[in-house]
């Protein structure tokens, strides 16, 4: 096994990631992104990440999910824009998907069908950008290894320890599970997220450990939103492996900003992008 080289994320390495917003910027400068997921029984979920995505820089977000799922978004989230009218959302997808986004995030509340295959396989058909990978794409590529080989480069994938199971088999120690994700890493060109306490970014060889972030971020939700948010920093043209660490950076530094005034039991996913305007200020 290789030797283990991680490096913790500083908020000194933050600052040369971060891209301040120029004065003669538009929205076009921030990119379009398209977020796919949010199905029946699942429809908060895109919604939650749709969020976190606009209040994290994005220029312009459209959410390809199903009716119900869209009538609530709008009703939350007007910035938004919808591109699915039908109860199936693989339907109309690849002429969605004709359309050039900038960063597509895909799998939240997708469920585990045929249909969520369906999705998974046309957006890898159609798309050559890194895409992000959380929940359910995440399950649909680890049943089938000919989709996982059509996975963009680049790409960045978000499981939980759960999810990552599925993808690399159990492990015994951490040393281990590490050892296999970077295989993982390596051999599909893909960067790993995985989401726990001191959430590991690992590309190849590189394993960045971030620190921010306490157990308030235990509750339902919170993986959606940090979906959006490393989507809508794709979408803004960070390359994907800055586009990750700053991510889960900032997922953290929320729930510690919220402890200053509230407690872990009462934080909720949506407090996320209720607090991603204080932590965005650590880079000013
Ligand atoms: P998910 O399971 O997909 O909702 O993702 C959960 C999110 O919350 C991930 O970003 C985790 O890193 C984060 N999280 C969960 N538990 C903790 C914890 N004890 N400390 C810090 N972050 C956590
Ligand atoms: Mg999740």
């Amino acid at each position: 096994s290789t030797p283990l080289t991680c490096h913790y994320i500083t908020q000194n390495d933050l600052l040369k990631i971060y891209k301040p917003r120029q004065q003669f910027s538009h929205k076009g400068s921030f990119g379009h992104a398209l977020l796919i997921g949010g199905n029946t029984g699942m429809h908060g979920s895109v919604i939650l990440s749709a969020e976190t995505a606009l209040r994290s820089g994005v220029g312009k977000l459209s959410v390809h999910s199903n009716a119900i799922t869209n009538q609530v978004l709008l009703t939350r989230q007007p910035e938004a824009m919808t591109t699915n009218i039908d109860e199936d959302l693989s339907l109309n997808l690849a002429e969605v998907l004709l359309k050039d986004f900038d960063a597509i995030g895909l799998g939240m509340g997708l469920g585990r069908t045929a249909e969520a295959s369906e999705i998974v396989s046309t957006v890898f058909k159609n798309i050559q950008k890194p895409v992000l990978l959380d929940a359910d794409a995440l399950y649909v590529i680890s049943k089938n290894e000919a989709l996982r080989r059509q996975i963009s480069p680049k790409s960045i994938l978000t499981p939980h320890k759960g999810e990552l199971k599925g993808l690399i088999g159990d492990w015994q120690t951490s040393y281990e599970m590490l050892d296999k994700v970077k295989a993982f890493s390596h051999k599909y060109n893909v960067i790993v997220v995985v989401k726990e306490a001191f959430t590991k970014v690992v590309c190849g060889d590189q394993v960045f450990i971030n620190t921010t972030g306490n157990p308030a971020l235990a509750t339902a939700g919170s993986g959606d939103c940090l979906a959006g948010m490393i989507t809508a920093l794709m979408a803004q043209s960070y390359e994907s492996l800055n586009a990750a660490i700053l991510g889960v950076y900032l997922h953290g530094i929320t729930a510690d900003l919220a402890l200053s005034q509230e407690s872990q039991e009462s934080f909720l996913a949506s407090d996320i992008s209720k607090f991603l305007g204080r932590a965005f200020k650590y880079f000013e």
